[in-house]
């Protein structure tokens, strides 16, 4: 993707995106050592990553409200990582 995809009506998109995929990367490096039943595979990596980002999407679709103007904390990022690690380790996508 071109950075002038992620323009809509002039106003660009990217660092929203930027945002959380940096912090759910930053945290997930954090708090996935803390499951030690967590396989480090590729597949479960992106379902984590796919999941918490899944999770953070709808803060940002509120336009125009004051919960959009919350800017989200880490402690809220946090959660919602954890929650998907927790997640990917019960329900592993792929034979094991
Ligand atoms: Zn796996």
């Amino acid at each position: 993707m071109n950075i002038e995809d992620y323009e809509v009506f002039d106003a660009s998109m990217i660092n929203v995106r930027n945002k959380n995929e940096k912090k759910v990367i930053q945290f997930m490096k954090e708090l996935i050592p803390q499951f030690p039943e967590f396989d480090y595979c590729t597949i479960c990596l992106q379902d984590v990553y796919a999941l918490s980002l899944n999770q953070l999407t709808p803060r940002y679709t509120q336009a125009g409200t004051i919960v959009l103007k919350k800017e989200l904390n880490d402690s809220d990022y946090r959660d919602v990582v954890e929650a998907a690690i927790e997640s990917v380790t019960k329900n592993v996508n792929h034979p094991v």
